[in-house]
């Protein structure tokens, strides 16, 4: 299944590649890793991820 989000950095469509957690300051935190137009990744906080946008 694959699953795409708006890019918090060009917000173009960005693939999520995987989902994990990593500790932080304030505890455990989730984390997308995201891939938008290019070669980039971008590793995105959950909570700063606007809705999964589903396409066909
Ligand atoms: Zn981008």
């Amino acid at each position: 299944m694959t699953s795409t989000v708006p890019c918090p950095d060009c917000d173009r469509t960005a693939t999520v590649l995987g989902r994990f957690t990593l500790p932080g300051p304030d505890g455990p935190a989730e984390f997308l890793r995201v891939r938008c137009a290019g070669p980039l990744t971008l590793l995105v906080p959950v909570a700063e991820v606007r809705q999964p946008v589903e396409r066909p």
